[in-house]
């Protein structure tokens, strides 16, 4: 798989959100909220699968799901992907730039 447009940048907005700035100078921005939904990683599209809760039960969230989701890091990886360590502690996603490119929404140039 071959992208031939790469990231030239990457922020986090204030409000935590990902930006960022590819070689065709297109911006798009992320909510941690749809990275973290969108993660590609097996475990992650296993939960995906599994049928939803029954609607009368609480799920019980852990301690790293009740505070604000962060993205705490994020690295290249072979390439043509990056890994995204988010603040609950998972960092096994990898995002392709195929990915990238489909998600987000694409902002104007500042
Ligand atoms: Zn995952």
């Amino acid at each position: 798989m071959s992208m031939s447009v790469q990231p030239t940048k990457l922020e986090l907005a204030a409000d935590g959100r990902l930006r960022i700035t590819w070689s065709d100078e297109r911006i798009r921005e992320y909510s941690v909220h749809e990275l973290r939904e969108k993660c590609p990683c097996a475990t992650c599209r296993e939960q995906r699968r599994a049928p939803p809760p029954p609607p009368m039960m609480l799920p019980v969230l852990s301690a790293a799901e009740t505070q604000p989701l962060r993205i705490a890091g994020m690295k290249p990886t072979g390439g043509y992907a990056y890994s995204i360590d988010f603040s609950d502690g998972h960092d096994t996603g990898i995002f392709t730039l195929e990915t990238l490119r489909e998600l987000g929404t694409e902002v104007a140039s500042p």
